[in-house]
């Protein structure tokens, strides 16, 4: 199935496809659909034009210390920018662990953040591993005792119906074989773009090879920087 088939299905059903906010969640019939971007913003960027095209947002949490993609390249930056003109909501996707460093705190996550884009962007965040609930519980309130950021699980979003593609699979099965789909209740879908990106251009892609496609991609871009800056032949 592809990304566009699985969408229309909550299209089809009757569900409105929202962004996250300030405002929490509604009970019946919205489907609060989030990104969290752990390696690609090309992916991201393609998943983002699949969704602009079915006239649906989304929010992005962007990281700041991706080892695989750099938010203040030309062509990266680009394509955030350009995602965010077209009404997807960018927000943090944050290393918990790095909360307790002195100096690597979130504002300045944040600020690092912000500063690739145009126009403001969210407080929500999101993290990167799984933590504990008391881990959870302490960053939520280190974070808005000190910066006031919001994180989507469990400041808006705690015992909601919650769907995650994490790992390439949906683990408790897939929203659309739901109960909560079935009777259109609202729920919190995270999709992780890399699981959906086999194939160029996104629009066609049908299996999950999204990991040979990025190591490809990584080389590529490599390649290229050498190309452009030094004479070489490759
Ligand atoms: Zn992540």
């Amino acid at each position: 199935m592809t990304y566009q088939e699985f969408l229309k299905n909550f299209l089809d059903k009757g569900y409105s496809v929202e962004t996250f906010s300030e405002k929490g969640p509604e009970p019946e019939g919205k489907l609060y659909l989030r990104h969290d971007v752990d390696f690609s913003i090309d992916f991201a960027y393609e998943m983002a034009a699949v969704e602009t095209a079915m006239g649906v947002n989304a929010t992005y949490f962007i990281r700041v210390d991706a080892p695989t993609y750099n938010i203040f390249s030309k062509t990266e930056n680009r394509k955030l920018n350009w995602m965010q003109e077209n009404g997807h909501i960018i927000g943090l996707h944050y290393v918990p662990e790095e909360f307790i460093k002195e100096g690597f705190s979130i504002k300045i996550s944040f600020d690092l953040l912000s500063s690739a884009f145009h126009f403001p962007i969210s407080k929500m965040f999101t993290v990167h591993q799984p933590l504990k609930r008391a881990e959870w519980k302490a960053l939520s309130e280190y974070v808005k005792a000190e910066h006031s950021y919001l994180d989507v699980n469990i400041s808006y979003y705690d015992n909601f119906p919650y769907f995650a593609d994490s790992r390439g699979s949906f683990r408790f099965g897939s929203p659309l074989d739901s109960e909560v789909f079935f009777f259109k209740k609202s729920l919190h879908l995270n999709i992780h773009p890399i699981w959906w990106a086999g194939t160029s251009p996104f629009a066609e892609f049908t299996s999950r090879h999204g990991t040979n496609r990025l190591k490809h991609q990584i080389i590529q871009n490599i390649y290229r920087d050498l190309k452009e800056n030094y004479n070489v032949s490759i």
